[in-house]
């Protein structure tokens, strides 16, 4: 088989860009390795970043974000038994997020993607890259049995943190930059409406809490735990009763419902440079991981579609690599200033032990600044709606 671009990976980023590239008349093959109901039903991110919603929309994505999303003005930081409401619109030009699960972000891309007829392979599996330095690089698979090569003119490795396209290229040539936190949530969706309108972002004592939505009926909840938190050790009840302490504030208590999903997620930043070896791209978290409490990682693996997807239309229109030649680079700034900005608010909110109480202390105060400095909110908020320039 051949195609002009072959994309490894249906997640957020291997959809958006099929989509992006598909609007300006460029082929595609995408091969996933799991399900379509896998993919789609794959609990994850759901903040959107002001411009993030914005190019779904205006590439024909956003029909149901458009209805379904739940544009936030602001978001609230809890410490010391007191909320604090940071106005994000407010403070950043008007700029809001939109709240809409990845889950059903995934599943409008994979719709669109049918309607088109266009390939989209699930299920493929023994998937490697090779003759990445030549024009014509190749996806090897196999699918239904059978053994397959997908030659491409470029192929974007969007298979994420765990996928094979970052590892197929040459240690001698990426650098990884990485931090491992000793810490990381334990989450759950829960049938039950979110007990307030903004997310609640708590510092605790206990560890830190967060009070996120997935829609008006379905509340998400997260609770600090250890990395390697065993998860029977943690019946609902107990997952309940420890984010009524964390979250709790006199005269206001959170709803219970029934538990969905349950999970613990680690937490790392990582960025691998450069994204681009040879005719491979990387995008998305195949490249770089933040820790969660930005609500950077789905945002910056769109930004970096956007920007391929624009390099690519210029390079198959003019011939001209400039912008392709650019690509790293210019990804590699956003992702750095996400990197800060996630790493910032997680060492802000979490407990970290090695920081003891004198830890502590700073992590108040610094709660204290963000909360009365005019200056400093506006840098939480302009980061937390993406900056338009970086
Ligand atoms: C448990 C969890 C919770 C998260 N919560 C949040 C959050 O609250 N807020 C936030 O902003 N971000 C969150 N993130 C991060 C966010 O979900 C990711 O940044 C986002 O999914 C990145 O999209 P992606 O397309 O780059 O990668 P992915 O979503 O990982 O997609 C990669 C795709 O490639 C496929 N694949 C992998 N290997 C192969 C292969 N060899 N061949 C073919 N296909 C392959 C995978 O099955 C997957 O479908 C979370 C991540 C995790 C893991």
């Amino acid at each position: 088989m051949r195609t002009q671009v072959g994309i490894v990976g249906a997640g957020p980023a291997g959809l958006t860009l099929a989509h992006l590239l598909h609007v300006v008349g460029i082929e595609s093959v995408i091969l996933e390795h799991r399900s379509r109901d896998y993919i789609e039903h794959r609990v994850r991110a759901g903040v959107l970043e002001h411009a993030i919603a914005e190019l779904l929309v205006d590439a024909g994505a956003g029909d149901r974000l458009r209805r379904e999303g739940i544009v936030h003005h602001g978001i609230e930081l809890q410490f010391a038994g007191e909320r604090h409401r940071i106005s994000l619109s407010e403070l950043a030009d008007g700029r809001t997020i939109v709240i809409y699960g990845q889950t059903e972000v995934v599943k409008d891309l994979v719709a669109l993607r049918l309607d088109t007829g266009l390939p989209l392979l699930f299920e493929v599996s023994d998937v490697s890259v090779d003759a990445l330095e030549s024009e014509r690089p190749v996806v090897r698979y196999r699918h239904d049995g059978e053994a397959q090569v997908l030659e491409c003119d470029v192929i974007a490795g969007c298979d994420g943190f765990h996928g094979i396209c970052r590892p197929s290229i040459p240690t001698s040539v990426l650098r990884e930059f990485s931090r491992e936190y000793d810490f990381g949530w334990l989450g759950i969706l829960a049938a039950v409406a979110p007990s307030n309108d903004e997310l609640v972002y708590a510092h605790h004592e206990r560890g830190f809490a967060l009070l996120s939505l997935r829609s008006p009926e379905l509340s998400r909840l997260y609770i600090q735990c250890r990395p390697d938190e065993d998860l029977d050790g943690w019946p609902d009840e107990r997952v309940w009763e420890e984010l009524q302490i964390r979250l709790g504030l006199d005269g206001w208590t959170l709803a219970e419902g029934r538990v969905l999903e349950k999970g613990v997620t680690g937490m790392r930043s990582y960025v691998a440079e450069p994204m681009r070896h040879g005719r491979l791209f990387l995008a998305g978290d195949a490249a770089h991981i933040v820790p969660p409490t930005g609500a950077k990682g789905l945002n910056l693996a769109l930004h970096d579609v956007q920007v391929l997807a624009d390099a690519l239309g210029a390079w198959y229109r003019t011939g001209s690599q400039a912008l392709l030649d650019a690509y790293s680079a210019e990804c590699l700034r956003r992702v750095w200033r996400a990197e800060h900005f996630s790493w910032w608010m997680t060492s802000m909110l979490h407990r970290a032990d090695a920081d003891g109480d004198f830890g502590l202390r700073l992590q108040l105060s610094q709660l204290r600044y963000v909360t009365t400095s005019h200056a400093a909110a506006t840098s939480l908020a302009e980061n937390y709606v993406g900056l338009e320039r970086v």
